[in-house]
């Protein structure tokens, strides 16, 4: 079966041209051949050019593109393998295969490093694969073979891609093994020497939240001595590596009354859960209810906007999330606040924050700017990859 062909409106191939690997559904001038959804398609311009090979989607974002150029490689089994070997070395090259210390990384980061809709987490002997486009879902038994070329180690691939991958796409998807399967035991993963329990089954994302690491290693160096409060904990990241590094006391807080028990987990691991207290609770409820004063807050929420039309509320949510924060700091105290919403930049994010303070009345500094870390890097081509920020504020 030769390829289906799509063939941009003249003018619109700039942008692929740059290699960033999204074409709207707007650019589109004709389409030849069997175009259909999570197939391989070529895209050529205007004046029949071959511009690269992407996965078609009908939506707004048409063709994720694969590979650019005349001479651009389809998506075979040495596709894959050279794709995820690149992804492997450059992992390799930050330090974070083949460390005790840490044993939980992102090894596949979607456009990031070239797989648009991709996002495969390590969590030592297991990987887990989360496919965001039909596409990858389709293409997820190759991923799989490819995967234990690359990382010969590996002893399971769980696919968790029934929470992700467009409904549509992929009716009936379920969750489940690609290869080997589960120990039947606890899983214990290691982050900078800090042990925790991940459960990617019927935990959130993939299980644990990565992108958090080197944020958390910063905040170890000011625990020590402090009373630190932290909110939207999840499996409690930020409480495990302050409770190591000597805080007086950790509070925290989630909704979700699976996440504390895992907290609770944690600080059981770290053997510290003597100074660490955890609530299953509204964190807006919790700050409202309590009169405690903390040293260091940790504010991590989910993403308040997930399309650009929410960015207003969001942003409104910031400020409302972050005064209440500020206010419950003692004075001198540290703030780490975060937003993982893509369309809210850093700067707007910033803005927010400062109106927040403003409203709180309390004079403060920013002490540093946070983001994502490098196994989640971000295309040049493709800023869009960025979307952690954070700011760490001394607050007067
Ligand atoms: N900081 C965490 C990740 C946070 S993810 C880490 O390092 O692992 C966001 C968390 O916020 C989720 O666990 C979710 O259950 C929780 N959450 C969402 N809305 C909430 C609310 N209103 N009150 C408390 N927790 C909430």
């Amino acid at each position: 079966m030769s390829l289906a062909i799509i063939t941009l409106k003249p003018g619109k191939d700039q942008s692929l041209r740059r290699r960033h690997p999204w074409v709207f559904s707007g650019a589109i001038g004709r389409m030849q051949g069997e175009v259909v959804e999570g197939e391989v398609v070529q895209v050529q311009a205007a004046n029949g050019e071959v511009l690269g090979v992407g996965h078609y989607a009908p939506g707004s974002i048409a063709v994720r593109m694969l590979d650019f150029g005349p001479a651009a490689q389809l998506p075979d089994a040495a596709f894959w393998e050279s794709r995820l070997r690149n992804a492997y070395q450059l992992r390799q090259g930050l330090g974070l295969t083949g460390t005790g210390n840490t044993n939980v990384y992102r090894l596949t980061h979607a456009e990031g490093d070239g797989l648009p809709g991709l996002i495969i987490d390590v969590y030592g002997d297991t990987a887990v694969v989360q496919a965001h486009s039909a596409g990858m879902y389709k293409a997820r038994p190759l991923v799989a073979e490819a995967l234990q070329q690359v990382i010969p180690s590996l002893r399971a691939i769980y696919d968790k891609s029934a929470e992700t991958v467009p409904a549509k796409a992929a009716p009936g998807a379920q969750n489940g093994y690609l290869f080997g399967g589960s120990s039947g035991q606890e899983h214990i993963v290691h982050e900078n020497g800090h042990p925790f329990a991940v459960d990617w089954e019927t935990g959130q994302k993939t299980g644990f939240f990565i992108d958090q690491r080197d944020n958390r290693s910063l905040l170890a160096r000011y625990a020590p001595g402090r009373r630190v409060l932290n909110t939207f904990c999840y499996t409690g990241g930020f409480s495990s590596y302050a409770l190591q590094a000597g805080a007086e006391l950790v509070h925290s807080v989630d909704s979700s009354k699976r996440a504390i028990e895992l907290t609770e987990r944690n600080a059981t691991l770290t053997g510290l859960e003597n100074k660490h207290a955890a609530y299953a609770e509204d964190v807006f409820s919790f700050m409202k209810n309590s009169q405690e004063q903390y040293d260091l807050i940790v504010l991590d929420p989910p993403a308040f906007a997930k399309h650009l039309s929410a960015r207003h509320n969001a942003l409104m949510g910031y400020k409302r999330l972050n005064a209440a924060g500020i206010r419950q700091i003692a004075p001198g105290g540290l703030l780490f606040t975060f937003s993982c919403s893509q369309v809210v930049s850093a700067e707007l994010f910033e803005g927010a924050v400062l109106a927040a303070a403003i409203e709180a009345g309390r004079p403060a500094r920013i002490l540093h700017r946070l983001t994502q870390p490098a196994d989640h890097p971000v295309s040049l081509f493709h800023p869009e990859g960025e979307y952690l920020k954070g700011l760490v504020l001394a607050v007067e």
